[in-house]
């Protein structure tokens, strides 16, 4: 993750670098638990099949508007693919749907998990470029739109409708 400039009047001062980290191995570790059935390997590797990279943001060309969206993918059939998750959209989610007694670390923890579960949608995106993912109605669920969610950032996250989709596409761990 490049390192970023981040303020919000919720937690005070600047994220610091120690808090990146955190939120980098945080971000990790949801998207290892979240394929923990699945013969696939999590990696820094930026040569990696299937990749998403964190941004300071995204815009959407088309609505000349900031930060309106949290993550995007691209399939290459048969190959792979890559996407993008918006560090300021859910930077600003994890303020937003924080409670008035969550401590800046417990701040600090939601921004990682909701980078690492919108990264998690991304590479399912990627992995079933045709699935309708988004027909899930499950709001603790990484196909629906955790990002816009409470539950995208405190609480735990399961696989829904995509759970056996990814069953058939994915091998699974060896024991
Ligand atoms: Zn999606």
């Amino acid at each position: 993750m490049v390192p970023l400039s981040y303020q919000s009047p919720r937690i005070g001062d600047p994220i610091t670098s120690d808090e990146y980290l955190i939120i980098d191995q945080t971000a990790r570790a949801e998207i290892v638990n979240a394929f923990r059935n699945f013969d696939v390997t999590v990696t820094a590797n930026r040569g990696a099949r299937f990749k998403v990279e964190v941004v300071p943001e995204l815009t959407d060309n088309r609505l000349i508007r900031k930060g309106t969206y949290a993550g995007e993918s691209r399939a290459v059939a048969g190959f792979g693919g890559s996407g993008f998750v918006n560090f300021e959209y859910l930077a600003n989610g994890a303020m937003v749907f924080a409670p008035d007694d969550a401590t800046r670390e417990q701040i600090i923890a939601a921004l990682g998990r909701g980078i690492g579960r919108v990264a998690i949608h991304e590479f399912l995106h990627q992995l079933l470029p045709k699935a309708a993912i988004h027909d899930s109605k499950d709001r603790d669920s990484y196909e629906g739109n955790s990002p816009a969610l409470i539950e995208g950032y405190f609480g735990d996250l399961h696989w829904d409708i995509a759970g056996p989709w990814l069953e058939a596409r994915l091998k699974p761990r060896p024991e």
